[in-house]
């Protein structure tokens, strides 16, 4: 060890604490990662894959901030696809199947390069205080380490516990101890507890799965990195591996219901509704007559196959049983059962929006401790928590992030204000500016910032810099010169012929018009650089629903007290997700008011509720 005080400690080195070390160590503030392994670093308990809709947002606006997870994620990419390339940008989002070890290693030699950071191998089981201000930890060898702002990210570990069918065991996740002491510590210091569980499938070895059967899945010829900062793929490309599940599948499921730890009544922690165990699935749409299971490489040079939708906490036999029934998988080798793990959250609404605690000065809470799932979920709290204990150390005022300039900020509003019944996962649904929070302009938003703040180093800002002066040049052209619609015709463009004279940034609104369309009667877009051109592209797209969007919030705001009716049937009400049906019915509002704080909800959900309910008025008026 080399030193004993530090500016900044982080507690545990998965996705939140990495990202929460490495922004303090931006910040130019000395910090100490302190974990229970050196190995930790990077681990992907769950899936290999980093990114998917909402999450990939996140990951760009944490790469924004100068963030490592988009730099790792790009250099352990072994099959990236833009998930909803067909629909537009605003919900489109990057996702990337990575190698784990590759991952894990990256994130490793990125740490070790930090200068302002070390890394030490330990387990926390006490915080040392001063009346209700943290002044450091307390390690198990009775050691302690000062510093002046701690972050805490402990994940699944705080009294966690493996189940599998009947079988129960304390640990943090498969082959990792549990992190008790520090939770009954933290139980002294009046710290709201909740209890969560999450799941994983069993792990197949790849010799004995029947490819050639398979249907393939291929990554996008022209992948979308993570960073902004990155220009090409690092490691070779693989494709994936699609299966269903089938009568058969589900009939052996079924039977032994009560044998799995969920449904045999082990488990009381809450489990996340939109990422199902394959129990789950068969319960709960059991008019389903097969699951569609991807078949992950969990990386270039391992023999293990990640089987995507089938998690699971039934006993070992059951899931050899049940994963031999499905089509490819008829000799499959299970490496590792799947097991459901439950754990302690601490209630997030406990927190201000910086995540500091409200009860405990200078102690920050980042990751899946705060009641979230997933690991883009985690480092972009942890980055939130690693600038603001380094600001805090500083002297400087806090950066809280806004639901108008992030997902980051959606998410910590979500939960600082709501609180969490389930484990939190972002969804493009839960932005209500999801038009302007697109994660093609996630640097446009937050580099700014992240200079400001000074956890953005030089080689991006200069990066930032010549793209800003690009997109200026790029944006002049696109706005200077208006064009007849008898000239934009000529060119070969569906306009209509109603003598309004256009610039090309508006021609660039209309539905499906692209900047190549539009080239030709512009050419000097072709001096423009295609990515900088594809940017000034999505940014014009947006125009005119943006002023939409600002009159709908308008909206709202005016109907805020109308009242709900007692007998409304949130089932009835089309276009609302079957989940916010449910979390509706169940904390059946009164009014609108009290609709915006059920979990989850959006202003496009209560835009819907509002007509619903108008509609009903007139019917019955
Ligand atoms: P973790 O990545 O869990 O890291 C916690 C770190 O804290 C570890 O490095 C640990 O060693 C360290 N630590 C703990 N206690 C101490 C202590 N006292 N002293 C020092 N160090 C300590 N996410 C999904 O999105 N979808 C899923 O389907 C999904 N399934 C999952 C299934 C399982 C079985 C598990 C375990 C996790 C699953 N996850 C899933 C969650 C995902 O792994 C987490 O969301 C993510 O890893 C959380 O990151 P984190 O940094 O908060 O915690």
């Amino acid at each position: 060890m080399k030193q004993l005080d530090y500016d900044v400690i982080v507690i545990g080195g998965g996705h939140a604490g990495c990202e929460a070390a490495h922004a303090a160590a931006r910040m130019g503030v000395s910090t100490a990662l302190i974990t229970m392994r050196r190995t930790d670093l990077g681990v992907m308990s769950c899936n290999p894959a980093i990114g998917g809709l909402g999450k990939g947002h996140l990951v760009r606006e944490i790469d924004a901030l100068d963030g490592v997870m988009g730099r790792v994620a790009d250099y352990a990419g072994i099959q990236f696809r833009l998930l909803n390339r067909r629909k537009g940008p605003a919900v489109q989002g990057p996702r990337a199947q990575a190698d784990r070890s590759r991952y894990a290693a990256e994130m490793r030699r990125l740490t070790d390069a930090e200068k302002n950071l070390d890394v030490v191998e330990a387990e926390v089981i006490d915080f040392s205080m001063c009346e209700d201000r943290v002044t450091g930890v307390v390690l198990k060898d009775g050691s302690t380490i000062f510093a002046r702002s701690v972050v805490l990210t402990t994940g699944t570990f705080l009294r966690g516990t493996i189940h599998i069918g009947s079988v129960q065991r304390p640990g943090g996740r498969m082959g990792d101890t549990e992190s008790s002491q520090l939770a009954k510590r933290m139980d002294g210091m009046g710290f709201k507890f909740g209890r969560l569980k999450t799941g994983t499938p069993p792990r197949l070895h790849k010799a004995s799965i029947n490819w050639d059967i398979l249907e393939k899945q291929h990554g996008d010829e022209d992948p979308s990195l993570f960073s902004f900062m990155s220009t090409s793929i690092e490691a070779k490309q693989v494709s994936c591996g699609i299966t269903y599940t089938n009568s058969k599948t589900h009939g052996i499921i079924e039977k032994n219901l009560e044998r799995s730890a969920m449904y045999g009544g082990y488990i009381d922690g809450i489990g996340p509704r939109y990422c199902p165990s394959i129990e789950d699935k068969v319960v709960r749409f059991a008019d389903k007559s097969e699951h569609q299971v991807f078949l992950e490489p969990e990386g270039l040079d391992v023999d293990t196959i990640y089987p995507n939708g089938i998690s699971t906490s039934l006993p070992e036999d059951v899931q050899d049983e049940y994963v031999r029934t499905i089509v490819g998988l008829e000799n499959a080798k299970i490496l590792q059962p799947g097991y459901a793990i439950e754990y302690d959250y601490v209630d997030p609404r406990t927190l201000k929006q910086t995540l500091e605690c409200k009860s405990v000065d200078g102690l920050f809470l980042a990751g899946q401790i705060n009641g979230t799932t997933g690991y883009e979920e985690a480092a972009a709290q942890g980055l939130v928590c690693g600038i603001n204990a380094a600001l805090a150390v500083c002297g400087r005022n806090p950066v809280i992030f806004s639901r108008t300039n992030s997902y980051i900020g959606v998410m910590i509003d979500d939960l600082t204000s709501r609180g969490v019944t389930e484990p939190y996962r972002m969804f493009t649904s839960r932005a209500e500016f999801r038009l302007t929070l697109r994660a093609d302009n996630a640097d446009q938003r937050l580099t700014g910032l992240g200079l400001e703040l000074g956890c953005v180093g030089s080689d991006r800002q200069q990066a930032f810099a010549a793209k800003l002066e690009q997109l200026e040049e790029a944006r002049k052209i696109t706005r200077e010169t208006e064009f007849s619609p008898t000239e934009l015709k000529k060119a070969g463009l569906k306009v209509s012929l109603d003598g309004q004279r256009r610039t090309i940034e508006q021609v660039l609104a209309f539905p499906n018009m692209t900047v190549e369309d539009v080239i030709s009667v512009e050419p000097r877009l072709n001096e423009i650089e295609p990515s900088i051109r594809k940017q000034v592209e999505n940014d014009a797209r947006y125009v005119n629903y943006l002023e939409r969007q600002s009159r709908d919030i308008e909206m709202l705001k005016k109907d805020e007290q109308l009242l709900i009716p007692e007998d409304f049937s949130f089932d009835d009400v089309n276009g609302l997700s079957n989940e916010l049906k449910a979390k509706f019915s169940a904390a059946r509002p009164e009014t609108i008011a009290k609709a915006a704080n059920v979990d989850g909800a959006t202003p496009a959900s209560l835009t819907i509720i509002i007509s619903k309910i108008r509609q009903l008025q007139r019917s019955r008026a």
